[in-house]
C-alpha cells in the first residue's frame, strides 16, 4: 500500500480526496480489529505526539492521546492554554517551532479560525487540526464518515441531515464537504440565525451536491437516513441574551424519532446539552457513543499515516 498521507498536515476536509479518505477508513478498520482482538500495536514506537489544546476538549484530546498510546507511541501535552506560554502572549508560530523540537506530530485546537494553518506554516512536522474556532474539525469528519459507513454501509445515495448550529459548528462545516464528495444528499436544518454560511453552501453546490434547506426538524427527520445533531455553540455568541434566544430550539425525542424515516441513525459530535433527550439513548439507531468510540481507530490510523508508519 502506498501511504497517501505520509508527511502531510491535516487541516481541512476539502484537502482530502476520496481515495485518501478510503485509505484512512481501511487502515482504521484494520487497527480497530487488532485492538478488539487485544493485540498491542507498536508501529509508532519511538514517536512522540504533542497535543496543544487552547480550548476545552474531552473526546478529541483523549482519543488522540489514547490512539497514540495504542500504536505504541508516547504523548506530551499542554492541557489548557492557561498552563502554557500562550498565556504569556506567545504566538502560535513560536509555540509550534519550539514544540517541533520535542515531538514528531502535533495536534492543535485553538479558538482562532486558521490557527492550525498558521501552526502548519511554522512547523516542519505534520500538524493536525483538532478544531480551529468556528472553522473546521476535519478529523471529526473522518470519524463521522467512518461511523456512517459502519452504521449504514456507505454514504452514496444517503440523505444526511445536519441540524442545529450550522453557523458556528465546525464539525458540520467539515462533514458537509466529505458528504458532498461521497455523493450524499445534504439536508440543512437550522433557524435563520444559525444557518450554514453561504460560502459553504455555494461550495457544496458547486461540487455538485444536492443541498436542501428544511428548517422544521420533524420534516427534515422524515426525509433523512441520518440525523446529525449539533449543540448550539454557546461560547461563540456575543452575549448570553443572544444565546438564550436560540438555546433549546431543537430537541430530538422519541416522539420525533417515531415519526421520522424508519431506521434513522442519530449522530452527535458531543458534548450534548439539551438537543437530544436522554430517552433516545436506548434507541438502537442512537449512534453517538459508538461515534465517539470510532475516534480511536480513525486517529490511530491518521497519526500512523502522517508519520509514515503504515
Ligand atoms: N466537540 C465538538 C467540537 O469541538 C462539538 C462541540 O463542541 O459542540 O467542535
Amino acid at each position: 500500500m502506498k501511504n497517501l498521507l505520509k508527511g502531510k498536515d491535516v487541516l481541512t476536509a476539502q484537502q482530502f480526496s476520496k481515495e485518501e479518505i478510503l485509505q484512512v477508513m481501511d487502515v482504521a478498520a484494520d487497527m480497530e480489529k487488532a485492538v478488539r482482538k487485544g493485540k498491542n500495536l507498536d508501529n509508532m514506537e519511538g514517536k512522540i505526539l504533542a497535543t496543544l489544546f487552547f480550548e476545552p476538549s474531552t473526546r478529541t484530546r483523549l482519543s488522540f492521546e489514547a490512539a497514540m498510546l495504542r500504536v505504541g507511541g508516547q504523548v506530551i501535552s499542554v492541557a489548557s492554554g492557561a498552563t502554557s506560554s500562550a498565556a504569556k502572549g506567545e504566538t502560535i508560530a513560536d509555540s509550534v517551532k519550539t514544540v517541533e523540537g520535542y515531538a514528531d506530530v502535533i495536534v492543535i485546537r485553538h479558538p482562532q479560525v486558521g490557527s492550525a494553518q498558521e501552526a502548519a506554516d511554522a512547523a516542519d512536522i505534520p500538524v493536525i487540526n483538532g478544531g480551529d474556532g468556528t472553522g473546521q474539525h476535519p478529523t471529526q469528519a473522518l470519524l463521522d464518515v467512518y461511523t456512517i459507513t459502519k452504521e449504514k454501509g456507505g454514504l452514496e445515495g444517503l440523505t444526511v441531515c445536519l441540524l442545529g448550529d450550522l453557523k458556528n459548528g465546525r464539525t458540520v462545516h467539515s462533514l458537509s464537504h466529505m458528504l458532498a464528495l461521497f455523493g450524499a444528499r445534504i439536508v440543512l436544518c437550522a433557524p435563520e440565525v444559525l444557518k450554514m454560511p453561504d460560502y459553504i453552501v455555494a461550495d457544496l453546490k458547486q461540487r455538485g451536491a444536492e443541498v436542501l434547506e428544511i428548517p422544521d426538524a420533524a420534516e427534515a427527520a422524515q426525509q433523512s437516513d441520518v440525523l446529525y445533531v449539533t449543540r448550539v455553540q454557546k461560547e461563540r455568541f456575543a452575549s448570553e441574551e443572544d444565546y438564550l434566544k436560540v438555546k433549546g430550539i431543537y430537541v430530538i425525542d422519541m416522539n420525533m424519532i417515531r415519526q421520522a424515516k424508519k431506521g434513522i441513525t442519530i449522530m452527535h459530535p458531543l458534548p450534548r446539552v439539551d438537543e437530544i433527550a436522554y430517552e433516545v439513548d436506548s434507541y438502537e439507531g442512537a449512534a453517538y457513543f459508538r461515534q465517539a468510540h470510532n475516534g480511536l481507530p480513525v486517529r490511530m490510523a491518521l497519526l500512523s499515516m502522517v508519520c509514515g508508519r503504515v
